[in-house]
């Protein structure tokens, strides 16, 4: 049996203008781990979109009013508030991303949620260290830059790390003075809801923060309103091209953070343990469903057979389990649409000749009706493939083999995503020039999937411009003015 939640999940409604209010239609929210519904959400109409755009319009342009009249060191301490509270009750938005997601609760509680507390607090103290600067250009002349907040931003928000990910939109532009109209993804909306009711318990004036659930219709209506300036996304490479396509006509500022299939390089001189336990973190942590997976794994050749073996003697320990349970290391995939996507790969993989060293189906956890699969791995996967070429997001990785530096760089590269890589080995020359010649927003040597608040994260290529993360995001959230006073 899977452990039962003691959890009082309320109906999910809509944030806007700091009142919580129905919509006109719902939807179900599933558990992934036994394919029963969770609650109702609510999905918001254009209608919907329209008024928070305007309590989103009118908190931002009232120059007198409450959130305007906030100096930077005042919003910090507000953002800070919402961290604390987000800390205060972490076991419940815990709870709620393994209910709504399948993550482990492992996962949920010590990874996810002290991340979203540190983004919040990076941007609290990041808040008054935003500035523009003074120019010299003519004696007769005083010119200085200001940075101003972008105005209305549209926060649209992925189902893998829900709460995660919104924190990464909601902490810069909230620290740069800008409104939000914020919507999760259909799939994991409750923690976002919960985070709402921090978000009014902190204090925040109405209208700063709207929350709209709903699924790609009420998206659609965010990215093409017209009182909305900006749209920071995070999803799919094709969702992302929509989005940039529907922002052109109001000309909005677009930030995207998109799909990934990222190379993972193991040198033979590498620390072989290490290297097959970032291997294996690398692409099942997450259940896979990771945007910077190392789905792809390079090794160099002679490693093959000795690197394989244990690889899958590691994933055979990585049972799919009980998300709830602690001990959990791989929870269920987050939808029965997704688990149907990451099966009809591990099909691709077979026909296209791939061998299948581990895994490869669904499995029933303690006989609940939950969308859970095996760890999987496929050997002899040539980059052509379509399990190397397309991002699965589920837990399955490709092994490939190479010769050389030349060799490995060049197919590393040959993909449209340029999100992540790693490089393994004890060379330190080998690693920079490695590191230097991938075309990845981040790289890792001898490690896999650090993250850090201050550190910037973004894409190259097909998966995303614009940086989150660290000071970099603050250009993102603002408008840069330059400011002329005649002195003669
Ligand atoms: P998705 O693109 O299907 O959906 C993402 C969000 O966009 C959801 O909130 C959805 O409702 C909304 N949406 C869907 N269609 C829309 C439209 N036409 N207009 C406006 N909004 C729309 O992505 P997903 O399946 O939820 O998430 C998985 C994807 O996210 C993967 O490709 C993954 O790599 C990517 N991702 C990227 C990063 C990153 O930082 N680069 C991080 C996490 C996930």
């Amino acid at each position: 049996m899977l452990a039962a939640s003691k959890l009082k999940i309320s109906t999910g409604r809509l944030l806007i203008d700091g009142q919580w209010v129905d919509g006109s239609k719902k939807f179900d929210t599933i558990n992934p781990a036994t394919g029963e519904v969770l609650t109702q959400i609510a999905e918001a109409s254009p209608a919907d979109v329209d008024r928070a755009v305007d309590a989103a319009r009118r908190a931002f342009e009232d120059r007198s009013g409450a959130w305007r009249k906030l100096s930077a060191s005042e919003r910090g301490r507000l953002i800070w508030k919402l961290a604390d509270l987000v800390e205060k009750n972490i076991d419940e938005l815990a709870e709620l991303e393994t209910l709504d997601n399948g993550k482990p609760i492992f996962e949920s509680r010590y990874v996810d949620m002290p991340m979203v507390i540190d983004v919040l607090r990076y941007y609290a103290g990041l808040a008054t260290k935003i500035h523009g600067e003074t120019v010299n250009t003519f004696e007769t002349a005083f010119t200085y830059t200001l940075r101003e907040p972008v105005g209305v931003v549209g926060l649209i928000v992925p189902w893998n790390f829900p709460l995660l990910l919104a924190s990464w939109k909601v902490g810069p532009a909230l620290a740069c003075g800008n409104t939000v109209v914020l919507k999760p993804a259909e799939q994991t909306p409750l923690t976002t809801l919960k985070f709402g009711e921090l978000v009014v318990e902190a204090g925040f004036p109405a209208g700063v923060v709207n929350i709209l659930t709903g699924g790609p219709e009420t998206g659609k209506a965010i990215v093409a309103h017209p009182g909305i300036d900006k749209i920071a996304f995070t999803g799919s490479t094709a969702v992302g091209k929509e989005i940039m396509r529907g922002a052109a006509d109001t000309l909005k500022r677009v930030t995207l953070e998109l799909g990934g299939k990222s190379p993972n390089i193991v040198f033979a001189d590498a620390d072989i343990d290490s290297a097959v336990k970032g291997a294996i973190s690398g692409i099942f942590y997450g259940k896979g469903e990771v945007c910077n997976a190392g789905s792809r794994l390079f090794l160099e050749s002679k490693l093959k057979d000795e690197f394989t073996e244990k690889l899958v003697a590691r994933a055979a320990k990585m049972r799919p389990a009980d998300p709830l349970d602690p001990k959990t290391r791989l929870g269920a995939i987050v939808s029965q649409e997704q688990m149907q996507t990451v099966l009809g790969f591990i099909e691709a993989g077979k026909k296209d000749g791939a061998k299948l060293v581990a895994g490869g189906n669904r499995v029933a956890v303690d006989g609940s009706k939950g969308f859970f699969i095996e760890p999987t791995i496929f050997s002899d996967v040539k980059n052509e493939m379509k399990i190397a070429r397309e991002e699965i997001f589920g837990p399955v990785l490709s092994v490939l083999t190479f010769d050389d530096m030349d060799e490995v760089i060049e197919q590393a590269n040959n993909n449209p995503y340029g999100l992540a890589a790693a490089v393994w080995t004890r060379d330190v020359k080998r690693a920079h020039s490695v590191s230097r010649r991938l075309k990845a927003g981040t790289v890792w040597i001898n490690t896999y999937g650090l993250m850090d608040a201050s550190l910037p994260f973004g894409g190259y290529k097909s998966s995303g411009f614009g940086r989150e993360l660290g000071a970099h995001a603050v250009e993102h959230y603002t408008e840069l003015k330059t400011v002329w006073l005649n002195m003669a």
